[in-house]
């Protein structure tokens, strides 16, 4: 057989922690065939209440997804002070996959396109299946083949039924489910930034930049770009991008979300850049874009930060720690963008997929102060819930 059934990130061996796996494999099964198109996304229908109408769309809705963010203390009285709490959200099939207008009164309006969250909902149903696929100690040429399955994220793509069995068969509604909110929660808070950050705070956001990737621009803009009309213009643009992302990074980190599961936000940053990437694929074939960067170079940039930040102490004195099953999970996107990417493969000298995911594992475990369980959760009626550890 060609692949292990069980995704490595879903092997819960712990013999003390059988109860709450049994609990949580027995909602898992509960819960069926994993999803196909994207239906009403719960999550983002409880953000904004009636989806699409901006008018009807409040700022008290969103406060489960931008909760408190940077907001000063009693900002409400200070209507000069833009915060999450002035920033609406709303999902619409706009082309571009999310984006920020000002609605009349200056307040911003993020939008989220319908086609995002579907992509991302599909991204994360083939995710696990990259991680069945390098367990089984795949060929340079299984591992090339396998990537036939990014035709599931064409537009109107309808899958062979072999295909569609492979995914359903590595398929975690509730990993699904919770990166993509991670992922739309990290597009807002990009799109918050352009709306909300001062010019300040954009230059130190990009300053970091030079830190994570000395020579960036030298080497992986300059040359490519410097035919592009209004040179000066584009370049502005891109390094306000890169704040952005960066921002949309701090941002998630100072939420709630980040408390108690930080490595799910940092998946779902990572998720949001690989559907763009895709989304700009199927557009264009991912043609230079005068205005943003490619979402491959952003992926990287964006995952050299997360890990500055997951390998402060700092960040895990007020946070939980991740279980070696998180650790699994930020380790298979790296090889999961450069096998999406096309980088393995034998002309490239690029078979190394095994020695990326080894990289993050050790960068994280060694920097991570102390390894933790991995939180379980559940789903009912009521929505997702963490199942509580047992005492040890
Ligand atoms: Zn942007």
């Amino acid at each position: 057989m060609l692949f292990n059934p069980e995704y490595p990130s879903l092997k819960l061996e712990d013999p003390e922690e059988k109860a709450e796996n049994r609990l949580a494999k027995s909602q898992r099964k509960f819960l069926g065939s994993p999803v196909k198109a994207a239906p009403a996304q719960p999550w983002l229908l409880n953000a904004v209440g009636d989806i699409g109408n901006f008018k009807n769309a409040s700022t008290s809705a969103i406060d489960q997804w931008l909760q408190a963010w940077r907001m000063p203390p009693r900002s409400w009285e200070r209507p000069d002070i833009l915060s999450s709490r002035a920033v609406f959200v709303g999902l619409a099939d706009t082309a571009d996959m999310a984006s920020v207008s000002t609605l009349q009164g200056g307040a911003p309006f993020v939008t989220v396109s319908s086609r995002f969250i579907k992509l991302c909902t599909q991204i994360s149903e083939i995710f696990p299946l990259f991680g069945i696929l390098v367990a089984s100690d795949p060929t340079l040429d299984e591992i090339q083949a396998m990537r036939s399955l990014f035709q599931y994220l064409e537009p109107n793509s309808t899958l062979d039924v072999p295909m569609a069995q492979l995914l359903q068969s590595a398929s975690d509604p509730l990993f699904i489910e919770r990166t993509t909110a991670a992922a739309v929660r990290w597009s807002i808070a990009h799109e918050m930034a352009h709306a909300v950050a001062g010019q300040k705070d954009r230059q130190n956001a990009y300053k970091r930049v030079s830190d994570l990737m000395p020579n960036m621009e030298a080497s992986q803009w300059g040359p490519k770009r410097y035919k592009l009309e209004k040179y000066e213009v584009s370049l502005r643009r891109y390094r306000d991008e890169i704040a952005c992302d960066l921002l949309a990074n701090d941002f998630i980190l100072d939420s709630p979300f980040a408390a108690d599961d930080l490595i799910t936000q940092v998946s779902g940053a990572l998720l949001a850049l690989e559907a763009l990437k895709w989304e700009g694929w199927h557009d264009d074939r991912s043609a230079l874009s005068p205005t943003h960067p490619s979402p491959t170079l952003r992926f990287k940039i964006v995952l050299n930060d997360w890990l500055t930040k997951l390998a402060d102490p700092d960040v895990w004195k007020v946070r939980e720690r991740p279980g070696a099953l998180g650790i699994e999970d930020l380790a298979h996107w790296v090889g999961f963008e450069k096998w999406g990417s096309g980088a393995y493969r034998s002309h490239r000298d690029g078979a190394t997929w095994q020695d990326d995911i080894d990289a993050v594992r050790q960068h994280l475990t060694q920097s991570i102060p102390e390894i933790m369980n991995d939180t379980i959760y559940a789903k009912t009626d009521e929505g997702i819930f963490r199942v509580q550890h047992t005492a040890r």
